[in-house]
């Protein structure tokens, strides 16, 4: 299917500049055109909305409506499934740019579109046996025509609040084979899009008896949020990111079909060994909010936020000092991110893969940083909730505790994978 023209209103709108300028980053016309789409549809579309799901804490579903005609959806489902076959990279920077005006909005689209990405072109990188990848190519072709025909929408729900969503241990969701699929019990918290999915693609632990659990037989599974036995509770009253609804769910004896299942068994366990660049995918929300906080910086300091009084505060030195703080730090962000997003791949190297973590701590404390920086130089006037800054400052608070790459355990596997080498021990 060839996806439909982008659907962004675009009439009176000044379109801002590419994050990541195609020809300076060697992007090719192909992405080129996704990004652009991406951008365009954001800002025209889901900037003047984004203080609406941000004030009543309501999934964006409006956005969803314009993704779908627009064939983002199904950005990263392969071509020869009908989508348009977007890499990593090219969902990252896509992303980015939807995090620029709707961080909600980003950080749930990351949820769906991993689904389509790890069972995608991520799944195509890892070893299977000819039957297994025929029945896995079966089964996420059901997927991907919900999807782009129907406009499903699909959830990653793993936190559980123990250590497994960090990877230290099996997920406590625990799914018992039966005839034609499994049984799934358990709880996920801060599940995003919760009430709004229509399927969760869960990870939990397949049972064998006389086993204990292991996270080799961890399975991802797309559970209809119409299964009896599923259910949504709790409140989501949050400091940030208040639209992607991020309650609490419930399995309570849901029967699965096997055809649920994302990745076959045992394949999910080697992605997170062999592609680990998997668990970066929610940083490119936050490098599209650290560069709104720095274009929010600059408009409001020549006086051209609409709405505003254009009143120019450029002309002081504390100011440019302040502007070219920014510009350090958004730049230190961008490239090294880019540089991770680029070379993100099966079996990457030691190298590689400190840098994945080096990039992920740099971008979720350094959106934070920024939106501080952005508030304290425009002053008082600009965390009015009447402007998105205050709102970027809040968002961009939640970068650092998303699981499994917190800024905490960042740092902490640089330090221990940078003096260890595998296997090695002290006496
Ligand atoms: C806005 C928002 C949206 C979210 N959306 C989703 C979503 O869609 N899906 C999803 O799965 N999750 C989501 N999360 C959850 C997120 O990934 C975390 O699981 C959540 O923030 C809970 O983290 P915590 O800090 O309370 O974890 P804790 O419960 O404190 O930590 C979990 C456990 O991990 C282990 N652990 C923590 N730190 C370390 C360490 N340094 N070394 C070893 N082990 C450690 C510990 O055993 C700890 O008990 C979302 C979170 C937010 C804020």
């Amino acid at each position: 299917m060839n996806a439909p023209a982008s659907k962004a209103d675009l009439d009176g709108i000044v379109l801002d500049k590419p994050m990541f300028d195609p020809k300076a980053y060697r992007l090719d016309d192909e992405q080129a055109g996704l990004i652009t789409k991406a951008r365009e549809l954001a800002q025209a579309n889901f900037a003047p909305r984004a203080a609406k799901w941000d004030r009543e804490a309501i999934f964006p579903m409006e956005n969803y409506k314009d993704m779908h005609k627009a064939g983002l959806l199904g950005i990263s489902i392969p071509k020869a499934n009908g989508g348009s076959g977007a890499n990593y990279q090219t969902y990252s920077l896509a992303a980015a740019e939807i995090g620029r005006y709707c961080g909600a909005t980003a950080l749930t689209w990351n949820m769906h579109v991993c689904s389509t990405l790890w069972s995608g072109p991520l799944a195509d990188d890892l070893d299977m046996d000819e039957q297994m990848r025929a029945d896995h190519e079966r089964r996420r072709a059901v997927h991907y025509k919900r999807i782009l025909e129907d406009g499903a929408i699909y959830a990653q729900p793993f936190s559980e609040g123990g250590a497994a969503a960090a990877g230290g241990v099996a997920f406590g969701t625990e799914a018992k084979p039966v005839e034609g699929g499994w049984i799934v019990n358990g709880k996920k918290i801060f599940a995003s899009l919760s009430g709004s999915a229509d399927y969760y693609g869960v990870l939990c632990t397949e049972t064998v008896e006389g086993e204990k659990a292991s996270r080799r037989n961890t399975l991802y599974l797309a559970i209809s949020a119409k299964s009896e036995g599923v259910s949504v509770v709790g409140d989501w009253d949050p400091l940030g990111m208040r639209g992607t609804v991020s309650r609490t769910l419930i399995f309570k004896d849901v029967f699965v079909p096997e055809d649920a299942a994302l990745m076959p068994r045992g394949v999910y366990f080697q992605a997170a060994m062999r592609w680990p660049h998997m668990f970066m995918t929610l940083s490119p929300t936050y490098v599209g909010l650290a560069q709104a906080s720095y274009d929010f910086t600059v408009k409001y300091l020549r006086g051209e936020i609409p709405g505003m009084p254009p009143v120019k505060r450029r002309m002081y030195p504390t100011k440019q000092i302040a502007v070219a703080q920014m510009q350090v730090k958004l730049e230190q962000i961008k490239n090294t991110w880019f540089q991770a997003v680029t070379e993100a791949c099966a079996n990457p190297s030691k190298e590689q893969v400190l840098r994945a973590y080096a990039s992920q701590y740099t971008v979720m404390e350094g959106a934070n940083e920024l939106a501080a920086l952005a508030i304290r130089t425009c002053g008082g006037q600009s965390m009015l909730k009447s402007l998105p800054l205050e709102r970027i400052y809040r968002d961009s608070r939640c970068g650092a505790l998303m699981l499994p790459w917190t800024a905490e355990l960042c740092l902490d596997r640089i330090g221990r994978e940078a003096l260890y080498e595998a296997g090695e021990k002290d006496e």
